[in-house]
């Protein structure tokens, strides 16, 4: 690592949807202890707040607090103006925020369908395309992040929705990428495996799963949060200055056919 890591992103400013636990949390934090002020989405403001407890005190003011729904346009909207007056503009965007509700693919409901893709894709072109808007209104540059999944390329039967919104999202990356190089603004996406975070409770806590889970890893264990933090950090750093439109998958091996680490076809 450069030794000028912990003050990389000094004086930039950065907005990370679903910050209030899970990998969004350790996003914030990875940025506010490079120097970053981190304006913290989620829809909870007390969750938020004791996020915003946790984050090291930078130059420049607190790190404001951004409640709302990032499904909806209105909530965006808001959000993007309060975030860009209070920092005086924005160097960052983390879209970050998923959600996924498991149902066999015959019974799914257009509603629960519906959620999901507003939660992860939508919003991603909501978030974005205030931030594009911004930038080029006001001729500057900045780089978009976008949390996508190993889902965006293993299909995930029984969660439907996510799996075409994370698969949705790698295209909307390269398309945004592609749209917007020219003018020196960059977009690229992490794509984690199996990370120890709140949307895995299921197996977390549960040693009898999580060794079950660990076991389809072809590095035998789930990742952190913090080594998917550290991608976004990187991407969005002067480190990657010339990757746009990629998917960096962060997943211990897990998109590398893990049923074939032994052969059994030949
Ligand atoms: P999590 O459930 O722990 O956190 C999700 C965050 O998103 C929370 O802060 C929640 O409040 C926020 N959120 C949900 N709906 C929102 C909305 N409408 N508006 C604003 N915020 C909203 O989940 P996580 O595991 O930290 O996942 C974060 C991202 O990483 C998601 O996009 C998820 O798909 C992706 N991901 C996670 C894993 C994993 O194994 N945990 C793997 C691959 C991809």
């Amino acid at each position: 690592m450069p030794d000028n890591r912990s003050d990389r992103f000094a004086g930039k400013s950065v907005l990370v949807t679903g910050a209030s636990q899970g990998i969004g949390e350790g996003i914030a934090l990875a940025f506010a202890e490079q120097g970053a002020r981190v304006a913290l989405n989620g829809r909870k403001e007390d969750k938020l707040r004791a996020v915003q407890e946790k984050l090291p005190r930078v130059s420049g003011g607190d790190h404001p607090i951004a409640a709302g729904d990032m499904s909806k346009e209105d909530d965006v909207d808001r959000i993007m103006k309060e975030s860009l007056e209070a920092f005086g503009g924005l160097d960052v965007l983390v879209c970050n925020a998923g959600i996924m509700i498991p149902s066999p693919s015959e019974d799914v409901t257009l509603e629960d369908f519906n959620k999901v893709l507003a939660v992860n894709l939508t919003s991603v072109m909501l978030c974005s395309r205030a931030a594009l808007k911004y930038w080029r209104a006001h001729d500057k540059t900045g780089t978009i992040i976008v949390n996508s999944s190993v889902h965006q390329q293993i299909p995930k039967p029984q969660y439907l929705g996510y799996s075409a919104s994370k698969g949705a999202v790698g295209n909307v990356v390269r398309t945004l990428a592609l749209e917007y190089a020219r003018f020196g603004i960059r977009v690229n996406a992490v794509a984690p495996g199996a990370i120890v975070t709140p949307m895995n409770d299921a197996w977390v806590h549960d040693p009898k799963q999580h060794e079950a889970v660990s076991r389809h890893i072809p590095m035998r264990r789930p990742g952190e949060s913090r080594e998917i933090a550290d991608v976004v950090t990187f991407l969005a750093s002067e480190d990657a200055s010339y990757i746009t439109g990629q998917t960096i998958f962060v997943d211990g091996g897990l998109t590398l056919y893990a049923d074939f680490e032994q052969n059994w076809s030949s």
